[in-house]
């Protein structure tokens, strides 16, 4: 049997909280799902409006004039590449707040919506695309970006309220999805192997500043429980995040990596799988394992 009709029919759901995270994490194990026949559907949070400029190519008056305009137009790129679809649940960037102490969030944004409201939308879209599988961020937002907070907060409201016939009845019919898991991109562990492979082989380190204040944390590793072999198509992950271009300099530290040496070091996506209804044995190296 071909890959493609084993995995036709399967549905995997990535909850992100801006337009580029969906190519920052995971976004080579997408690609290597959509390849298999696997649908993948993306769901970004916010518009990304409050995203500062971090290209200095594209950091001209004319783009922050029409910066929710610009980034939309990224995202289509990006989805394209990516062989996604997508939908947007039109909450506002809560923005990264700057200042000790820290400013209080602009008013009505994403990080300060009732979870319960937040969650209505995604509970209508999991109930009409019907993932068997679907990703979001960890308690901790992966990085304690408000709206990745949010993202969490709501995704698991949406993942128990989905199956729940008696929670947002107007939301369309039950969904039960299968398994939930968190991203685990940026882990440590990864990091040190990119580290030390590069000193090896007299490569300058862009991680040796990271690594001096990125204490080690065995508990957090050790909570990663699925990785996903995709190294192939990390020059796909790479197009993707480039398309993204006003988030995204091609110049900076994630590109002056070698190709070959991330696709050997560490040829995986890494996940920890929080909830699941089916059984699957640990560690394991497919989202869809047990599901098949
Ligand atoms: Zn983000």
């Amino acid at each position: 049997m071909s890959l493609m009709s084993e995995d036709a029919g399967l549905r995997l759901m990535h909850v992100h909280a801006h337009p580029d995270d969906e190519s920052s994490k995971g976004a080579a194990s997408t690609a290597m799902y959509v390849a298999q026949g696997v649908d993948v559907h993306v769901v970004t949070c916010t518009g990304g409006e409050r995203g500062s400029v971090l290209n200095p190519n594209m950091d001209r008056p004319e783009v922050l004039e029409n910066i929710t305009e610009i980034r939309r137009a990224e995202m289509e790129a990006a989805r394209e590449i990516l062989g996604v679809t997508q939908d947007w649940l039109g909450f506002v960037d809560s923005g990264w707040p700057e200042g000790d102490p820290k400013p209080p969030l602009p008013e009505g944004c994403f990080g300060l919506v009732d979870v319960e409201v937040g969650a209505e939308p995604l509970v209508r879209l999991i109930r009409s695309f019907k993932p068997h599988v679907m990703t979001t961020y960890d308690e901790n937002g992966g990085y304690p970006h408000p709206d990745h907070i949010m993202c969490h907060k709501i995704s698991m409201e949406a993942f128990e309220a989905a199956a729940d016939p008696t929670r947002y009845p107007d939301a369309g019919e039950p969904w039960q999805v299968l398994k939930l898991y968190y991203q685990h991109g940026f882990n440590r562990p990864k990091a040190v192997a990119l580290h030390e492979a590069a000193l090896e082989l007299g490569i300058e380190s862009v991680f040796g500043e990271r690594l001096k204040e990125w204490k080690p944390d065995p508990a957090w590793d050790a909570r990663v429980t699925t990785k996903v072999p995709c190294a192939e198509y990390f020059p796909v992950r790479d197009r993707a995040l480039i398309a993204h271009a006003t988030q995204i300099d091609p110049d900076g530290f994630f590109f002056q990596i070698p190709m070959d040496l991330q696709q050997r070091v560490w040829p995986t996506e890494d996940f920890e799988l929080v909830k699941s209804f089916v059984e699957s044995s640990l560690p394991e190296d497919d989202l869809f394992a047990g599901i098949r």
